[in-house]
């Protein structure tokens, strides 16, 4: 009886199923719209055929990233991927092709994840694969842990020859807390150096999973690819989604293009969404009507159309004012539904002053700004001004090369002129009667600004962030090692040998202490061999002290910092021999003096020297000599004038971030 009833339901569910799936064709041909897309294989036929998303239920659905410690060869891994599936043709050309921005391509690392859908046959039946390449540098985490919240697997690749590294444990983390289904890879099999034994024993160390259970491949030449593609669909599962359900999505990407305006990548959680649908976005409490809906395969393909499991993007001529979208959930206008979780906003760890190089550009800036926020939801933005730099806004960035990343972005797609000021992080003060300030809204006030520093008398604890650091290195090095945990004020919590001879510590540190070339300095003593990586670990009391510099008695503002009170001092001195350097010569006698607390600590002194640009000139052309003359007065834009004297407006940063 229970299993008649059992198949009944089976037959029901099935003609439900079809009878769902027929509606929504025939609400698509009403609408005189095609719901496929050319599919060509690269498998030996070379043939292509048209399909349609409508025949791709959750179960021929697999949603997967590839995570890894930076150069373990995610993009490349991409790469062959695309090719198998005939989504590029097969060639030796094609590297790291998700690296689509210009700045990756130049310093060819991924700082922005990035999906492909792929369709893969499997024992007769075609599987729709969606898959992610991430970015493996900490600075660019976010992008990570965002990515596994449209995905229900992951790939973890490690390269035979480094072995496990500090990013490889720390992206593994991620997918397990996720809740994510792992497949261990070993890439770089081709190598010499290879030794997959010891690495899998290294994974093996870390996760349960059988010697039979790693890949092993070289993404390189394209060995094993298709092994790992079938793992793929037969060990993750498959998204738990129901197309019969109201239409839900989660908003996991967003970006703007010069044509079509905002565009969002979504997992669609249940139902279905099409093209002329109005949607509603849960948080922003805005609706739109979408224009263009499809899968990016990986340039956009329209397929009108986007089931339950399904990861495509959305086009809803969304305006840029409607603030932040990533983490969003969005759905049928007429159908509210509860929002889904979303993600834990990320949090800065450096915070910079920026600014246009001339003012008149601030408005230009101020929407190039909002538009790259559209693709890097991890910046946090805020209003600011300086009396040097006029008006402009504080960022917040996970980290040195998010910020360096940023402001080239800003640069090479934007066509933006900035300033960037040295970066600090965000320290914490306890006021002391606070209530009877009206400008403190509570004790404890976070300065992002070091000049901004409240008044020292009525501070009466400092506190600073801290990081917990994962480091991974060969004990060869241990003492090295160990000596620069203890100069760089850490705490080691942990150690973890990974195999014979590679250890892996946990460090508590300041941040304050590896923002600045701890990890050059932690390369150079272990030649090479350490990776680091780090996450927040809240804050703790401490003596700060402030830092401030004046160049002929008047106060540069920007180069304010605030550092431990046992370095102050020799901090003070290091920064002005240093500007002493950086400072051009002027046409005065220019004094630089640096102060403690406010108290003077030391003087420097750049003697003078008289720059005429039409010096060289005789003769008397007059257009040649206007012509050097307006060149000068252009580059006068890029200097700060200090009193009588005039400064290139990034010599401060180049002096607070150099070694
Ligand atoms: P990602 O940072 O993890 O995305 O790494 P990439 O895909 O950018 O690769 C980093 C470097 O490793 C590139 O120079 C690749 O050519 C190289 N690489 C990737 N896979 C292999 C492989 O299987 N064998 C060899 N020999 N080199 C590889
Ligand atoms: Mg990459």
């Amino acid at each position: 009886m229970f299993k008649h009833c059992q198949k009944l339901l089976k037959t029901s569910n099935a003609l439900f199923n079809l009878n769902f799936l027929q509606v929504q064709s025939q609400r698509l041909h009403s609408k005189g719209v095609t719901v496929g897309i050319w599919r060509s294989y690269s498998t030996k036929s070379r043939k292509s055929e048209n399909i349609s998303l409508i025949d791709f239920p959750p179960e021929r659905i697999r949603n997967f990233c590839i995570i890894a410690h930076i150069d373990h060869g995610k993009s490349t891994l991409a790469d062959r991927m695309l090719e198998i599936t005939g989504v590029i043709p097969e060639n030796q050309k094609n590297e790291q092709v998700l690296d689509k921005l210009q700045v990756e391509r130049e310093r060819g690392i991924t700082v922005k994840a990035q999906s492909a859908s792929l369709f893969y046959d499997v024992e007769g039946l075609t599987y729709l694969l969606n898959l992610v390449d991430t970015p493996g540098h900490v600075d660019f985490s976010y992008e990570v842990s965002r990515s596994l919240s449209a995905c229900q697997g992951v790939i973890l690749l490690v390269d035979a020859n480094q072995g496990v590294q500090a990013q490889t444990v720390a992206n593994m983390y991620l997918a397990i807390e996720a809740g994510l289904e792992l497949i261990p890879v070993l890439n770089k099999i081709d190598l010499k150096g290879a030794n997959p034994e010891v690495v899998s024993k290294q994974i093996q160390n870390l996760y349960p999973v059988t010697d039979e259970e790693i890949l092993k491949i070289s993404a390189k030449l394209g060995i094993g690819v298709a092994e790992v593609l079938e793992a793929v669909i037969k060990r993750i599962p498959p998204p738990p989604a129901d197309q019969k359900k109201p239409f839900k999505a989660l908003v996991y990407d967003s970006w703007f293009d010069k044509f079509k305006g905002i565009i969002c990548n979504v997992a669609v959680k249940d139902g279905v969404v099409m093209k002329g649908d109005k949607v509603t976005f849960h948080h922003a409490q805005k609706s739109f009507d979408i224009q263009e809906v499809g899968i990016l395969h990986p340039e956009q393909t329209p397929t009108n159309i986007l089931l339950a499991g399904q990861a495509g993007y959305v086009i809803a001529n969304v305006k840029s004012s409607t603030g932040t979208l990533v983490g969003d959930t969005m759905y049928h206008k007429s159908t509210p539904v509860d929002p889904l979780p979303g993600f834990r906003p990320a949090k800065p760890m450096v915070f910079a002053g920026i600014y246009p190089i001339d003012q008149s550009q601030y408005i230009k800036l101020r929407e190039s700004i909002t538009k790259l926020t559209f693709n890097d939801s991890s910046v946090s933005v805020a209003q600011d001004s300086s009396a040097a730099l006029g008006v402009g806004w504080r960022l917040g960035f996970l980290g040195l090369l998010h910020m360096d990343v940023f402001k080239m972005r800003l640069e090479q797609e934007f066509d933006a002129s900035v300033i960037i000021t040295a970066p600090n992080i965000p320290y914490k003060v306890r006021i002391i009667g606070a209530k009877n300030i009206k400008k403190y809204k509570g004790e404890e006030v976070v300065v992002l600004n070091p000049c901004k520093l409240p008044d020292q008398t009525i501070i009466s604890q400092y506190f600073e962030p801290m990081v917990r650091a994962t480091i991974v290195y060969p004990d060869v090095y241990i003492g090295e090692v160990q000596a620069l945990i203890s100069d760089r004020r850490g705490r080691t919590e942990d150690q973890t040998y990974l195999d014979n001879s590679r250890v892996m510590l946990k460090v508590i540190f300041p941040l304050n202490e590896i923002l600045i070339n701890f990890f050059d300095e932690l390369k150079s003593v272990t030649k090479g061999y350490a990776s680091f990586d780090y996450e927040d670990y809240g804050y703790e009391e401490t003596n700060l002290s402030k830092v401030s510099f004046n160049i002929n008695n008047v106060d540069v503002e920007e180069m304010t910092l605030l550092c431990h009170s046992s370095n102050a001092q020799k901090m003070c001195r290091k920064i002005c021999a240093r500007l002493q350097e950086a400072v051009p010569r002027q046409q005065y006698k220019v004094q630089i003096k640096g102060q403690v607390n406010n108290k003077h600590i030391c003087t420097e002194v750049v003697n003078p020297y008289r720059k005429d640009v039409t010096a060289k000139l005789y003769g008397g052309d007059v257009t040649r000599r206007n012509k050097l003359l307006a060149k000068q007065a252009e580059g006068k834009k890029k200097l700060r004038s200090l009193g009588n004297i005039q400064v290139p407006k990034d010599v401060f940063i180049k002096v607070l971030t150099q070694k």
